[in-house]
């Protein structure tokens, strides 16, 4: 379903399920009356990880939770935050050369701490509001396994090191003589490890949101907004226009993910639907499986990586095999169609553990669910927080770019205090490139995509 210039995708029915939706939730179809109340202060769009974190910081912060209405175009958690890997990974080292570049190392640096500080504040948000959501503290192991890309990285790892400006105290570089026997992975050059997190995303959103929904917030799902009126009423309300009638409000937030082009239409080419694929992988019953304990990148070369989550049941969750389709533009990018498996990727996850990891062999280990998801990739590679410009009142917290659990809910933070207290984003103490300003927003072109055009251009061969 291709995107006009102009207008972006809307979520379509009937998802595909995820293992995460394998369970049923008590709010998944809620509606908190029959009708949509005529008018409310605050506006959520979206009630996803980003929706639903920024509702709660903003409670957390003394606002009435019934001032609050939130809007969902399917059921709760039905977007990526439903359809993800559940892997809380910062991004500790490897895309730091990256964004120094960009933005110069001091940015780089910043967050690269930002997202580091997530894995525990996750830990803090699910003690304290006592969230059933399978979290697990653990250590990733980034592990790679082409030669030249190992050398390449481990070059930029010890270049970061002699600078000294991104804190690395917590990233251990295990060299090749050791790296397929730490890892376990087969055929490892080297890897890399660092705190992380792993847990059940769609229980932690809709534990929150019961928590929420209980004081008050008024919930409506399969409710899409389909437009938003140009300007403020004479009362400084906007017009929201859904499938269930109009809602006047005070603020809008828009939580959209790779569809908030269709509500902002001026994001349409910044944020941009993707689609990914994860799958559950599990062994007959009582399998002799080594347990893993650490959550993994698999990365096979500059390109091309998956990434693993053990669950404690000892049953697998992996996610990527984009190598499949994604050189298919069309297949990939800019696509919102997660209704449907992508065919070419579903035969990839067949005897994974047995290949990649070692003492798996004979684990008769098989995929039990495989599904799609859309991701909303930034064309500039990172997310946009804050007002929406020229639109007093408007705020946006989308384009987590696949990489959304170790940002959103301390960007969810940061967003909240700006609609509740007025405060400026530059006291959010959020990442600085994560402010959606008027130039991002009518920058032409996009480092994303340019990113890409070779690998459309030029397909690789069919091996991969
Ligand atoms: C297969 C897959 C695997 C992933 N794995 C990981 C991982 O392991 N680690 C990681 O960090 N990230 C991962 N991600 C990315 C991560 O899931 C996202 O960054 C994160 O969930 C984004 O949360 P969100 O709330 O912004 O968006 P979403 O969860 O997509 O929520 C947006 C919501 O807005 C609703 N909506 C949109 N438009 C409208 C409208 N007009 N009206 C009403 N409602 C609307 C949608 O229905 C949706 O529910 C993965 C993503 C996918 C797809």
């Amino acid at each position: 379903m291709p995107a006009d210039s102009q207008q972006g995708h809307h979520p379509v029915a009937n998802p595909v399920a995820s293992f995460w939706a394998t369970e049923p939730f008590a709010l998944q179809d809620h509606q908190s009356s029959t009708d949509l109340p005529p008018r409310c202060d605050t506006l959520i769009v979206g009630a996803g990880l980003a929706g639903v974190g920024t509702a709660y910081h903003i409670v957390q912060g003394g606002s009435d939770p019934a001032l609050i209405v939130m809007l969902e175009a399917r059921q709760v958690a039905s977007g990526a935050t439903g359809r993800n890997g559940g892997h809380v990974k910062p991004d500790t080292y490897f895309n730091v050369p990256k964004f120094s570049k960009l933005h110069g190392p001091k940015v780089a640096a910043e967050l690269a701490g930002f997202e580091a500080s997530h894995v525990l504040a996750v830990k803090q948000l699910v003690e304290a509001e006592g969230l059933d959501c399978d979290f697990h503290l653990t250590r990733a192991v980034d592990v790679y396994l082409d030669p030249a890309h190992a050398k390449e990285t481990e070059a930029a790892y010890r270049e970061l090191v002699k600078e000294g400006i991104v804190n690395l105290r917590d990233v251990a570089f295990i060299l090749k003589q050791d790296a397929e026997r730490v890892s376990g992975v087969k055929g490892a050059q080297c890897c890399f490890s660092f705190t992380a997190a792993h847990l059940w995303p769609a229980k932690l959103v809709h534990g929150l949101l019961e928590k929420l929904v209980n004081r008050g917030l008024q919930l409506y799902t399969t409710t899409p907004v389909t437009s938003v009126s140009p300007s403020r009423d004479p009362d400084g309300m906007w017009a929201v226009q859904t499938s269930r009638g109009a809602i006047r409000a005070k603020k809008v937030i828009y939580a959209t993910n790779g569809y908030t082009g269709s509500v902002l239409p001026e994001y349409t080419n910044k944020i941009v639907p993707v689609r990914g694929i994860a799958c559950h992988i599990d062994s007959p019953k009582g399998s002799n499986t080594p347990h893993l304990v650490n959550t993994y990148g698999i990365r096979f070369d500059s390109r091309n990586n998956d990434y693993l989550i053990p669950r404690a049941d000892g049953s697998i969750i992996v996610g990527g095999a984009r190598q499949r389709f994604w050189h298919n533009r069309d297949r990939w990018f800019g696509n919102n169609r997660d209704d449907e498996l992508v065919d070419e990727a579903v035969s990839y996850f067949d005897g994974y553990m047995q290949q990649h990891f070692r003492g798996w062999e004979d684990s008769g280990a098989k995929v039990k669910e495989i599904w799609t998801g859309i991701m909303g990739y930034s064309s500039d590679f990172v997310p946009h927080i804050g007002e929406v410009p020229d639109k007093p009142g408007q705020f946006i917290i989308a384009g987590f770019s696949g990489h959304g659990m170790p940002e959103i809910l301390l960007s969810s933070k940061g967003l909240a205090s700006m609609v509740r207290d007025g405060t400026a984003f530059e006291q959010t103490g959020l990442p600085r490139i994560f402010k959606t300003t008027k130039a991002r927003v009518e920058a032409q072109g996009s480092p994303l995509e340019d990113s890409f055009r070779e690998l459309w251009e030029k397909p690789p061969s069919p091996k991969l």
